[in-house]
């Protein structure tokens, strides 16, 4: 069976990582989580006192982007792939509103993106690849057979992003997670490089009020259609 590109991308916490995962299952493919490895360079550049209330120390974070050593490695329990960063899982801290509240500042400098970038190319080049992110329909692969550009309020993302935060045992207020929400839509759509755009030929999903499992079943029938034509 022919093997195609599947690049979603779209606005923070609107399930594009619940969808890719359920779709590379069902089709067999690959699934990169862009994000995570954006989080990671966060967290190397927070261990690593390359960020303070001034901002992030851009020159250390760049002279040190050749020591970063990102890879995915697959968690028997959960059978989902884990981020590690210079071989020591971190699908954990990543995830956490530390690394959130700096991860778009981070992604936003172009060195940084022009490596993730070139490793993400080089994983999805043998195609049979799910890859969710903000910029995989406009500049990782322009040229993917189907594109999705996910959307829904604001308050629905936060909610969800909240409840997910609660059930893994952080402490959070609501509110603190909607302004973080709010502030990565804002850094991630107006930074020069590679701002999150919808692709020309990317199809839009709002998800506001439409169930995952609804939104999954038609996204499929796309995929399928492409492949079998
Ligand atoms: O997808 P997730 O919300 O985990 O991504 C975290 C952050 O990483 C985003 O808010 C964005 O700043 C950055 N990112 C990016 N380009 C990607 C994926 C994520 O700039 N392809």
């Amino acid at each position: 069976m022919k093997k195609i590109t599947i690049a979603i991308d779209g606005f923070s916490s609107t399930g594009k990582s619940t969808i890719a995962k359920q779709l590379a299952k069902k089709l067999n493919y690959v699934y990169v989580d862009t994000g995570a490895m954006y989080r990671a360079v966060a967290l190397f550049a927070l261990n690593n006192g390359f960020i303070s209330e001034k901002g992030v120390d851009i020159v250390k974070l760049i002279e040190k982007l050749p020591t970063i050593d990102l890879s995915f490695k697959r968690n028997e329990t959960s059978g989902n792939a884990d981020m590690y960063l210079n071989g020591e899982n971190v699908e954990k801290e990543i995830r956490t509103l530390r690394v959130s509240n700096v991860v778009s500042t981070v992604a936003a400098i172009s060195e940084v993106r022009k490596k993730l970038v070139e490793q993400q190319q080089i994983m999805g080049a043998e195609k049979g690849v799910v890859m969710d992110g903000r910029d995989i329909g406009t500049v990782v692969f322009p040229d993917a057979e189907l594109k999705l550009f996910m959307t829904a309020s604001a308050e629905k993302r936060a909610f969800r992003r909240y409840k997910e935060l609660l059930d893994g045992g952080e402490s959070v207020v609501f509110e603190d997670v909607l302004k973080n929400v709010q502030n990565r839509d804002h850094i991630d759509s107006t930074r020069e490089d590679s701002p999150l755009l919808q692709a020309p030929d990317a199809i839009e999903f709002d998800n506001s009020d439409m169930g995952l499992e609804e939104q999954f079943e038609r996204i499929y029938n796309f995929a399928l259609r492409i492949i079998e034509a």
